[in-house]
């Protein structure tokens, strides 16, 4: 990227990612997005937010990629669906902006975490950046729906501290109901990460009426609790707080009228999960 377009980007921070950004990158020409993908010397960023003390342990920055090739009903992001939503960056700039952090993530027991959007759309340049974080000293986590843990090789599993992997369902045909894909790639990554030892977050999404059937809970917990290796659960809660994204992108949302469930559904849901041994919150 030239200099001229490196000055003239939008900042890399934000204070949230629920700042709807669009067409960040949209002047990249398609053969430099194609190089970029191939090569991971550039990538596409909705931003960077700091503080966050949910997407990891520690205090976190989080590098929120573009790209995703699921389809989530609830997406609070769905600004981050298309890649060249995101702001094009060049790794140079990316490592930069993260050193920026590396001395008040020491500080604060925190570290990297990369979410998206589904950063493996980016999986050369998420693994540099991933790279060049391990070499900082710095902890690193990968949020991910886990659909193209494919593209990593074990070289790139090393340098990734921690998963936290998005289970959106464990039946195929909610997962495919709720996601638009299949669900058995994502079960395989997590096996792979078991095998290799590597600490998973598990995160599921409580939706009313979609994900929230006992047995596909039982089903989700029962397989996590047979991995091993599986720290916690987070049972995230089904929010309305990217509605505005989805009538400002005119995208047809069809949860429109579906409530956040109960503070005794999402204890109910934590319950299965605790009954298979995990820790859940
Ligand atoms: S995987 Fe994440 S970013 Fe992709 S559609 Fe689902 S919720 Fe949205």
């Amino acid at each position: 990227m030239s200099t001229a377009q490196h000055s003239k980007s939008p900042p890399l921070e934000s204070k949230s990612p629920f700042e709807l950004r669009v067409n960040l990158g949209r002047d990249v020409p398609e053969s430099d997005v194609r190089t970029a993908l191939a090569t991971g010397d550039m990538g596409f960023l909705h931003s960077f937010t700091t503080g966050s003390t949910v997407d990891g342990p520690g205090v976190r920055v989080v590098a929120w990629t573009t790209g995703c090739q699921f389809r989530c009903l609830y997406c609070h992001n769905p600004d981050t669906w298309t890649l060249t939503n995101g702001v094009p960056v060049t790794i140079d700039r990316a490592i930069e902006q993260l050193s920026k952090y590396r001395r008040g993530l020491k500080v604060m027991s925190g570290g990297l975490t990369i979410s998206g959007g589904e950063p493996l759309m980016q999986d050369r340049f998420v693994s540099k950046l991933l790279k060049a974080a391990h070499g900082m000293g710095i902890h690193t986590a990968l949020d991910t729906n886990g659909s193209l843990g494919d593209r990593l090789s074990d070289e790139d599993l090393k340098q990734i501290d921690l998963f936290l992997l998005d289970v959106k369902s464990y039946d195929p045909d909610i997962h495919r109901r709720v996601t638009g894909s299949e669900v058995e790639p994502v079960l395989q990554f997590a096996r792979r990460i078991a095998s290799k030892r590597k600490p998973i977050w598990v995160r599921f999404v409580l939706v009313p009426g979609y994900t929230d059937d006992y047995t596909n809970i039982d089903g989700v917990a029962s397989f996590a609790a047979s991995l091993g290796n599986v720290v916690r659960v987070d049972i995230l809660p089904f929010h309305q707080m990217g509605r505005f994204k989805w009538k400002e992108l005119k995208l047809n949302y069809i949860l429109n009228n579906v409530a956040p469930p109960s503070s005794s559904a999402v204890e109910s849901a934590c319950s299965q999960f605790r009954a298979h041994g995990l820790k859940a919150f």
